[in-house]
């Protein structure tokens, strides 16, 4: 299969978003499931020359790509110093002003300088894993940071960015309904434009919360959450857009967007996936394999799917599902035309009478009923 990916990027999409996963922690949080290792200078320097070589590579082979948008997550983007995140940023300073360009950051490991130089680079969106406000929680999630560390890094990227988002995290061990709220109104209490509010052993990509492999009542209890986190947003004028993500108005995630309704992006680094050129794949998830692959012109991925209009369909309407607005399911039909829609017409029938997904004209959505039940609703439909 590794034959077939020789020439993807001469069948490169007129658009595709850039994925770049930074892989350093300085330690490492109980419930990831992300690739990271130590942010040594050797590993770093590695790190840094085999993603230019990388990119270089994607940019000369696939030259009519346009990027829709870049997000450098990871791991801990902000770990690197200035002068290494100008040298990452430096592979898109084509790109810089033009897209929505997102980094992902720890509270611990910013300040105004940093904050500004990102700024300079043409970073133009800052995502701040805050997780929670409360000591207690971010101590039983196992994260470094203190809450008075967010609350400061919050303020010193307002300062900086008009486009900031913080990532909050529900369902850790004792958390109490009124520890979530308190969460909820501390975040609030910004001028944010975005929340993320993930549910703990948050992990597949159809997941939401309330997984099936959890307990009866923990199941209840983190629905209760999320139906909190959606009343209380609402109020304060968050457009609940997708399961976990909350946006003022116009500021919804145009690079997550890309994904739920698969479209391309491409993916740099270890560990990082692609949906590119007909195929998705993922570069393997070890920091000298693939920079070996990378040195040999000759990369190293993993989990190579074909892509084909079933299998596009089918991943349309399960991610296109955790939109609010849910899927235009007739769009879809003229978009992947090979596609065998008969076969979605019975669980759509039987999880319409449920009433865990309604139908509005051509639209297929989740119903409230239905959103804490998203992965159920997808086993269904895969
Ligand atoms: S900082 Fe983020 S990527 Fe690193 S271990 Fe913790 S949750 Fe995972």
């Amino acid at each position: 299969m590794q034959d077939k990916l020789k020439d993807i990027f001469k069948n490169s999409p007129k658009k595709t978003a850039a994925y770049v996963h930074v892989p350093f922690c300085a330690r490492t949080c109980a419930y990831c499931k992300f690739y990271k290792t130590a942010p040594s200078f050797q590993n770093l320097e590695l790190y840094l020359q085999c993603l230019e070589k990388e990119a270089s590579r994607f940019f000369n082979s696939a030259k009519g790509a346009e990027i829709s948008s870049i997000f450098i997550g990871g791991g801990t983007p902000s770990i690197l110093s200035e002068n290494q995140l100008s040298r990452l940023a430096k592979i898109f300073e084509h790109q810089a002003g033009k897209v929505e360009w997102t980094i992902e950051a720890s509270p611990s490991t910013i300040n105004p300088q940093k904050l500004k130089v990102l700024k300079s680079l043409g970073i133009n969106r800052i995502s701040l894993g805050v997780q929670s406000f409360s000591e207690r929680t971010l101590k039983n999630l196992g994260r470094p940071h203190k809450a008075e560390a967010s609350q400061k890094a919050i303020e010193q990227s307002l300062e900086v960015f008009d486009n900031v988002n913080i990532d909050l995290i529900f369902g850790a061990q004792n958390q109490t309904r009124e520890d979530w709220h308190s969460d909820l109104e501390k975040a609030a209490s910004f001028p944010l434009s975005h929340i993320s509010a993930y549910c703990l052993e948050f992990e597949s990509a159809t997941s939401c919360c309330a997984g099936n492999e959890k307990p009866f009542e923990t199941q209840i209890k983190e629905a209760d959450f999320l139906y909190l986190a959606m009343d209380f947003l609402a109020q304060k004028n968050f457009k609940h857009y997708e399961i976990s993500n909350y946006a003022k108005h116009g500021k919804e995630c145009a690079h997550n967007l890309n994904t739920w309704n698969m479209n391309s992006w491409i993916g740099f680094g270890p560990s990082a996936a692609s949906q590119f050129g007909g195929f998705r794949f993922r570069n393997t998830s070890d920091l000298n394999s693939w920079a070996k692959g990378v040195m040999e012109n000759s990369p190293a991925r993993e989990d190579i799917v074909k892509l084909d209009d079933d299998e596009l369909f089918n991943s349309a309407v399960i991610f296109g599902l955790r939109k609010m607005e849910g899927v235009n399911l007739e769009s879809l039909k003229s978009r992947f035309k090979n596609a065998d829609f008969s076969r979605y017409e019975e669980p759509i029938k039987f999880l319409v009478s449920t009433g865990l997904l309604e139908k509005s004209g051509d639209f297929l959505r989740l119903s409230r009923k239905g959103i804490p039940l998203a992965d159920s609703v997808a086993v269904e439909l895969i």
